[in-house]
């Protein structure tokens, strides 16, 4: 132990060297990327915080899983591997690969929604949004208030606002409700947890109406962790137990297994019990994904992913994991640097609005910060806020988001805490001269998802 924080659960056998770049390269770089940190290079970023979907470090079982992969179109040992790894973890009846979260909302929402139905999330992911919006439904968040204020500290700021939940039910009236939906953690609020109570209770009142609901599952193991170490009544259970009471009270979920099962590409989909529920999803699976038994991966992706759903939920690891951004976190409140509090499961969300309040929300505060930290020291993380979020689609009018989040995501089992110290000092420096930097505005765009390739430049 070294003050209070989990040292690594492994040690490393094969490594990928990472170099940073000259000042002037970075400089270089940067301007030739339009000032976007998506245009870059992989390669001419020294740590790379942009996600932590896809970007983890399989382990020495994983990659000898993958060697062992079952290639067979149809009823594939690795599947069987993958549905035995699931039921253990999970305890649901039915289960789907896909090949990633965003494939399992694809096939989950025409089931749930149509024209004229609403979708509740505490807050859905930008993707399951999207599907929902496609599958010709309305998304509305219903995060518990505590979510807004980045200065508050609350064990559970993702949880979802039962009061105004309900109110939405009556509102709306429960037959317009096709689905409710608990994101654990809650990413979009900063990779906050929510608490066994509050599923619990969200999944009493859906059952009362008859509502389905639904976990958006990506860093399930993540949220079980903040639960034993945060809820009263959970220190002595263990995480496997926490996880199957957790799905217990949801009738289905979807999962981007490109989180907490620690793959580089892989999702699914699973249903308590309603076999009529499951037929749905298999018919819709076969003509997008493929045949069920492999989901749009290859068998050693299933196996890797069998794997990987069982590490991820190991106590030791997710002590260390989750350390890490506890760490940062720590380490940027000395420096001053304001950040969604506490530190979220895998990401810390630095509140640029704050550190930067005098570049207003149309200059992109956390995309100017974001900017910096590449030119400070060859680190990328991405705007959360305006930037991302565009212009109202009819005014076409730069819209104000409620947050200006740099989010610096952190890989699993990728990066030192060597890694992180350099990530604090670069933000400490960065701070003591926050009000020197420039907001930026943009010189290109497309019509949609803009910030993935919009050119800017600074302003004078
Ligand atoms: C990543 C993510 C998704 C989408 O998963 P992909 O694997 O990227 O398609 C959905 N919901 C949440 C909460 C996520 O973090």
């Amino acid at each position: 132990m070294n003050s209070g924080y989990f040292a690594e659960p492994f040690r490393i056998r094969m490594v990928e060297p990472i170099r940073v770049l000259s000042e002037e390269e970075r400089l270089a770089r940067i301007q030739e990327a339009g000032f976007n940190v998506f245009n870059l290079r992989a390669e001419d970023v020294y740590i790379d915080l942009l996600t932590d979907s896809g970007t983890g470090a399989m382990s020495a079982r994983q990659w000898a899983g993958m060697m062992m992969g079952d290639e067979s179109y149809s009823g594939a040992r690795s599947y069987y591997n993958l549905m035995d790894a699931c039921s253990e973890v999970f305890g649901c009846r039915y289960f789907q690969p896909v090949h990633q979260g965003r494939a399992a909302e694809k096939i989950v929402m025409p089931i749930l929604l149509g024209k004229g139905k609403i979708s509740i999330a505490n807050m859905h992911f930008d993707t399951t949004r999207a599907h929902v919006e496609i599958a010709g439904g309305r998304a509305i968040d219903c995060v518990v208030p505590e979510a807004e204020d980045t200065s508050s500290v609350a064990p559970f700021k993702g949880n979802m606002d039962i009061g105004t939940l309900r109110r939405l039910v009556e509102e709306n009236g429960k037959e317009k409700v096709g689905v409710v939906i608990m994101t654990i953690t809650n990413n979009s609020a900063g990779g906050q947890p929510v608490s066994m109570e509050n599923i619990r209770e969200t999944s009493k009142l859906c059952n009362g109406y008859g509502i389905p609901f639904m976990i958006d599952a990506a860093r399930f193991a993540e949220n079980a962790f903040f639960i034993k170490e945060r809820e009263p009544g959970y220190q002595d259970v263990t995480i496997e137990d926490i996880v199957r009471e957790c799905f217990s009270y949801a009738d289905l979920f979807t999962m981007s297994a490109k989180k907490d099962a620690i793959v580089n590409i892989g999702g699914l989909i699973g249903v308590r019990e309603d076999a009529a529920l499951f037929e749905k999803v298999k018919a819709l699976t076969i003509p997008s994904e493929g045949f069920i038994s492999y989901g749009g991966l290859a068998g050693r992706d299933l196996e890797a992913m069998a794997i990987g759903l069982k590490e991820g939920i190991d106590l030791d690891y997710l002590r260390y994991r989750t350390g890490q951004p506890r760490y940062l976190g720590e380490r940027l409140k000395e420096a001053g640097i304001p950040f969604q509090s506490p530190a979220g499961g895998h990401a810390i969300f630095v509140d640029a609005g704050r550190l930067l309040p005098h570049i207003p929300y149309n200059e992109f505060p956390a995309q100017a910060l974001a900017i910096e930290l590449y030119k400070e020291a060859g680190i990328r993380a991405c705007d959360i806020g305006s930037f991302m979020l565009g212009r109202d689609p009819d005014t076409r009018e730069q819209l104000k988001s409620k947050f200006e989040f740099t989010r610096l995501a952190i890989p699993r089992r990728v990066y030192t805490q060597s890694h992180i110290d350099v990530v604090a000092d670069a933000l400490a420096e960065i701070g003591k001269r926050a009000d020197k930097l420039r907001g930026y505005r943009i010189t290109w765009e497309p019509e949609v998802l803009r910030h993935f390739t919009a050119r800017l430049e600074p302003i004078r």
